[in-house]
């Protein structure tokens, strides 16, 4: 075949390809534009999770009449002239190519007009023809209206991911960008539902509140710190509230969304040692960096950027966000010691917990030693799964329960213990059909996230078969009326939230095996903490029930319940034996 130019509609269904990956790249580019047409008010409606419909309304400067043609146009942008102002990108926009290329996939109507002239125009262009040109009245702004998404590309319809994937993602998107422009009031609909709407009213913490939630909104810690033209402002979680992945750490640079490496990496360092393994913190943070420190053009979908400097923005993140932290929250004693490290491996080794694995550990310091012989007697005497009868000593440090065997000494970490007692009760009465649920004497509400909602909303059935009584209370809120009896008084909300929590981090539908996934969550959240008192009786009942356990030796995800210091190994600590 011969070189040839390529035709121009094929060249930009390409270039499409780029920005506009799934209908949430969509929603973006819209939002992005009424952003910086500089509009008080955007609504955003869609149908059919955006395959149908995506309709963004702004009340910001429009387009004049006779620029439509050329705004749809591709390399059209009223943001950059010279390659000089790339040094200095003040708008969200610059490349000027995402009109054309969600016109060139979809069936997009634009509609606008701009405050000096009375009149407005409307253009329509479909898998990028245009049509003709209207004149017409409008309300001041701009609407573009995107229909049939990829009604003209068969092969990405095909790749699109589930309804629930996709709204779940638009929401993401929305709220993050609201909550980077409080003052813009915005409203989300889909499918004629609102799910999510702010009052523009200029105040991050009641925005956090109309997304998050009060109660979230209220624990969250402010972060303000400005250090030689780098300002970071925000919100990050107190160290008692995490997530199970990093999906709700958000940064906005010079109010771009952005993924990057380095911010995240610094945020986890404000946290370090603060967190347990596997939770992450929740946080919107916001840098102001003068526009030629940073490079915005990266990506086609900007969502990457490079930094001049960006040891300087590491430290300012990592100094900001833990002062922060240790402004509002008390540190809890980290401690180090034979332990730990003990602990950290039976950690990675989730599942596979150490003492089943015979690992061998390396002997070079005394630490080591004790370590060694620690884990040298774990080699079961006894039968790997059962704990022998225990006498209750007591309980230490309001965490672990102290208890004599016939063949030494027994630690139990009482949450741990009890997320396996309530593990194992849940999984029988799953096996026998039936779950008895205990309705709450006062049903308490929930709100979660419009991106969380859209999860529980799709899991609603299978909650209730797990004994849940969870019923939709208005917009992104939820009733429950009623929990599984064996959580007995634990906190029905805790459940909640765990339970999207892990559907976020696999979103196949109900399997066996995520079903057994999603109760180890829930147990683990209603289980008693460390750093709870128990009663005696409390502890001693814990203690029985688990002894009556199938695998009393490790919690649902693997890690120990308890640690055995065998009558043996005592012996050889204090000297009374072996090769001293
Ligand atoms: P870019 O945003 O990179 O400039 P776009 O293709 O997104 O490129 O938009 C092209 C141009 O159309 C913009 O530069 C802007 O002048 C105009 N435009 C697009 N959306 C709007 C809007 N909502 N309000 C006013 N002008 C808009
Ligand atoms: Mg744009």
């Amino acid at each position: 075949m011969s070189i040839q130019l390529l035709p121009e509609e094929v060249a930009s269904q390409i270039a499409a390809g780029e920005v506009i990956e799934r209908p949430a790249s969509v929603v973006k580019e819209l939002l992005e534009n009424a952003l910086d047409a500089s509009a008080a008010s955007i609504i955003i409606r869609v149908e059919k999770a955006g395959q149908r419909l995506i309709e963004i309304a702004d009340d910001g400067e429009g387009i004049r009449m006779e620029e439509i043609p050329l705004a749809l146009a591709r390399h059209a942008t009223s943001k950059l002239s010279s390659a000089d102002d790339l040094m200095r990108i003040q708008s969200l926009g610059f490349r000027g190519e995402a009109l054309a290329s969600i016109a060139s996939v979809s069936k997009m109507t634009l509609t606008s007009r701009t405050r000096e002239f009375d009149f407005g125009g409307r253009m329509q262009v479909e898998a990028g023809k245009p049509g003709e040109l209207e004149k017409i009245g409008a309300p001041a702004g701009t609407v573009v209206r995107v229909e049939d998404l990829f009604f003209n590309l068969p092969a990405r319809l095909k790749f699109l991911k589930k309804d629930v994937t996709e709204r779940r993602a638009i929401n993401g998107l929305v709220t993050r960008y609201a909550l980077a422009y409080p003052s813009v009031r915005m409203q989300l609909f889909h499918d004629n539902r609102a799910v999510l709407q702010t009052s523009g009213n200029g105040d991050p913490r009641e925005v956090l509140a109309s997304l998050y939630g009060v109660d979230v909104a209220r624990q969250m810690l402010e972060v303000v710190l400005e250090d030689g033209g780098i300002m970071l402002t925000g919100f990050t979680s107190p160290v008692s509230s995490t997530r199970s992945n990093r999906r709700e750490i958000t940064f906005f640079v010079n109010g771009r969304r952005v993924q990057d490496v380095t911010l995240i990496t610094a945020l986890m360092q404000a946290y370090h040692t603060l967190l347990m393994v596997g939770r992450y913190p929740m946080a919107v943070l916001f840098l102001k960096i003068p526009p030629e420190e940073v490079d915005v053009n990266v990506h086609p979908t900007k969502a990457e950027v490079r930094f001049r400097n960006s040891d300087r923005i590491f430290s300012t993140v990592q100094r900001g966000v833990r002062r922060a932290i240790l402004a509002y929250s008390p540190i809890p004693q980290v401690t180090t010691g034979p332990f730990s490290a003990w602990q950290q491996e039976a950690n990675q080794n989730s599942f596979n917990p150490a003492w089943t694995t015979g690992v061998e550990p390396n002997q070079t310091s005394r630490m080591d030693e004790v370590e060694s012989s620690l884990r040298a007697p774990v080699q079961p005497e006894i039968s790997p799964e059962k704990v022998p009868l225990l006498r209750l000593v007591g309980q230490v440090g309001a965490t672990y329960l102290v208890a004599e065997g016939p063949d030494g000494l027994y630690l139990i970490d009482q949450h741990a213990a009890h997320e396996r007692v309530l593990y194992e009760r849940f999984q029988h009465q799953l096996a026998g059909a039936d779950i008895p649920s205990q309705a709450l004497l006062v049903p308490e509400t929930i709100q979660l996230s419009p991106e969380h909602s859209v999860l529980l909303e799709s899991h609603l059935a299978a909650m209730n078969e797990f004994g849940f009584l969870i019923e939709p209370f208005g917009q992104n809120t939820y009733r429950v009326r009623s929990i599984p009896a064996l959580f007995g008084d634990g906190d029905p909300l805790l459940a909640v939230r765990a339970v999207v929590e892990d559907i976020e981090e696999d979103e196949t539908p109900l399997s066996a095996e995520l079903e057994g996934r999603l109760i180890a969550r829930i147990c683990k959240r209603m289980a008693v903490k460390g750093g709870q008192s128990l009663t005696g009786d409390e502890q001693q009942t814990l203690l029985r029930d688990l002894e009556m356990c199938e695998s009393p030796r490790s919690c649902p995800h693997g890690r120990p319940t308890m640690i055995h210091l065998s009558v043996d190994l005592l012996e050889r600590q204090f000297g009374r034996r072996g090769s001293r």
